[in-house]
């Protein structure tokens, strides 16, 4: 069975944000949270939502590692293009 939500279906407004806007004392984890320019169904997205809400809501000074912009590298995009030839 393949799977059977898509992802690219959303809205922004669909998930809550990790660390929703108006409440103190509430965060979001996981996959059903909305993080820009982040791809879902990998663990990288789970462990930024957490580290999203729990650094923020805590009041913890950490970076969150940056997302990688696979999808705007040149090299990524000229292997799709020989994969899907070959
Ligand atoms: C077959 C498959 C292959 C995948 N391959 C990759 C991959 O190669 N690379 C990649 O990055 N991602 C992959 N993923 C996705 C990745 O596994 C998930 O995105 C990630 O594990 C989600 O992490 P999470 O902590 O948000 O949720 P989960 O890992 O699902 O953790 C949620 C936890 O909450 C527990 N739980 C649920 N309900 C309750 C409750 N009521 N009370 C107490 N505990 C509860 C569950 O038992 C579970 O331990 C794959 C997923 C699948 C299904």
């Amino acid at each position: 069975m393949g799977l059977v939500w898509d992802p690219e279906a959303n809205a922004v407004n669909d998930r809550p944000l990790p660390v929703p806007t108006g409440v103190k004392n509430l965060g979001f984890i996981s996959q059903f949270v909305e993080i820009d320019d982040d791809v879902v169904f990998t663990v990288e997205y789970s462990v930024r939502a957490a580290q999203m809400a729990v650094y923020q809501r805590l009041g913890i000074e950490r970076k969150i590692p940056l997302i990688t912009q696979n999808s705007k590298s040149l090299k990524v995009q000229l292997d799709v293009v020989t994969k899907s030839f070959t």
